[in-house]
């Protein structure tokens, strides 16, 4: 850690602003909210400033937790813009791998660096990634440089057709899986942990699978993949299952409960969805995702109904092109309201999907995700503007319908401030984009694609 670093996480007072606790005793309000040691130590209606305490005028602003994104591919940021207008398939065949394929320990460190960069400026605070297959050390290496929490693994593809850039056995699959967790679960003063990352049934025997379940059940590690996302690949999951859906397969080898979290789960049946709610399996429900790649309308009314867990994430950024939980927010309940009625996926409880329920997904639904006393100090601080989103309304409404990630102002990680009046502390943005084109350019150089 940098003296500069050490230095941003300061005993805080931040005054007189509302907060949106998130939490079932404590009600929202104006309140002064002290961060130190990187908790919450006190949330009262005023709080007088200490001695050598940075001091926050946050009036006319509003506190609320940092957002937690279930899904994510750091791997994929650096494609933003180059995989447009494409079914899932095609997508994954004619760009993703290839691109993904084509990277080198830098250009995956410089655009895993460009999408923290963009998480954390809009406000979200912790994710859950799915690495590539080759080099994610350089993924684990940026976040433990940013201050981004985060579970993260490389991704494991053992089937026989994986490209052949891509392809590796089983046993190297599992092997350099785990020696990435022993290396890196737990880094960054625990704000890093290891998540299998089995890319999704296609991509995957039924062994490596079965592996994955029994290593992480010993290990009390995450798995993170994907499932039901599109009809084709359910199809081919039926085909391969002997004809049952792809959310019971992957239960049927162990890959199931509340450290699995599962992206899309759009297309189920009624027994899945059971088996979803009655095994605490978290779903992390990718809106932009899957309108973009045409992949459905996930049901998260009937999931939430059901008790099933939803969490929200952006997915890539050649499949959404953001990393910006706003917009997800957004779409994710403007979606729901020609099908469900007008009533459903109300503001509060989209608020509460890109907050405490993702804190819940990672199994930190009690230090996470609500901005109370004791708790984690990930919060945000966002300003109004009374002519772009005003000039007044409920906080909720006025954060989900009408603001955007340009007025995230505060940022802190475990009381690491990260993002300071809407500049990133530990990082340079026009040096980070910089690399990032020049990793492009190079990468695609290498795969003898035209320049970008
Ligand atoms: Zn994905």
């Amino acid at each position: 850690m940098t003296s500069a670093t050490a230095a941003a996480r300061m005993p805080t007072l931040i005054q007189g602003a509302y907060v949106l606790t998130m939490d079932d005793a404590l009600a929202d309000g104006r309140y002064d909210v002290r961060l130190r040691d990187g908790r919450i130590h006190a949330v009262e209606p005023v709080l007088e400033p200490l001695g050598g305490e940075v001091v926050l005028d946050a009036r006319g602003k509003v506190v609320l937790p940092g957002f937690v994104q279930t899904h994510i591919h750091l791997c994929q940021t650096l494609f933003r813009n180059l995989a447009d207008d494409r079914a899932l398939l095609d997508w994954l065949k004619e760009r993703i791998w290839p691109f993904e394929g084509g990277h080198t320990f830098d250009s995956l460190r410089a655009s895993a660096d460009l999408g923290i960069a963009e998480l954390l400026l809009g406000g979200t605070t912790a994710i859950v990634d799915m690495g590539t297959v080759h080099h994610t050390e350089a993924v684990f290496e940026a976040l433990i440089d940013s201050g981004l929490r985060a579970i993260a693994g490389k991704c494991m593809m053992d089937a026989p057709d994986t490209p052949p850039a891509l392809a590796e056995s089983t046993a190297a699959s599992i092997a350099e899986s785990l020696a990435l967790a022993e290396r890196f679960d737990g880094a960054g003063d625990g704000r890093v942990r290891y998540g299998f990352a089995p890319r999704f049934v296609l991509s995957c025997t039924d062994e490596l699978m079965r592996d994955v379940a029994r290593l992480a059940d010993e290990r009390g590690l995450w798995i993170h993949t994907h499932s039901s996302e599109n009809t084709d690949e359910v199809a081919l999951v039926h085909a391969r299952s002997g004809g049952i859906g792809n959310v019971a397969f992957l239960a049927e080898l162990g890959i199931s409960g509340p450290r699995t979290v599962l992206a899309h789960c759009i297309h189920l049946d009624a027994d899945e969805v059971a088996t979803l709610a009655s095994s605490g399996t978290r779903v992390s429900h990718c809106v932009t995702s899957n309108l973009k790649l045409g992949s459905g309308i996930c049901d998260v009314p009937g999931l939430v109904d059901a008790g099933v867990h939803v969490s929200l994430g952006a997915d890539g950024a050649p499949c959404n092109n953001r990393l910006d939980m706003w917009t997800e927010m957004r779409t994710a309940a403007l979606v729901q309201k020609p099908i469900h009625g007008p009533t459903s996926m109300p503001a509060e409880l989209v608020l509460r999907l890109a907050t405490r329920a993702g804190a819940e997904a990672i199994g930190m639904g009690d230090e996470l995700g609500r901005i109370v006393p004791g708790f984690r100090a990930d919060l945000q601080v966002v300003g109004f503007d009374d002519v772009l989103d005003g000039p007044m309304g409920p906080p909720a409404s006025r954060l989900v319908y009408a603001c955007s990630r340009e007025a995230v102002e505060h940022v802190w990680v475990d009381g690491h401030h990260l993002v300071a009046d809407k500049q990133l502390v530990r990082a340079d943005k026009a040096e980070i984009g910089q690399r990032a084109r020049g990793e492009l350019t190079a990468l695609l150089k290498r795969l003898g694609a035209p320049a970008a």
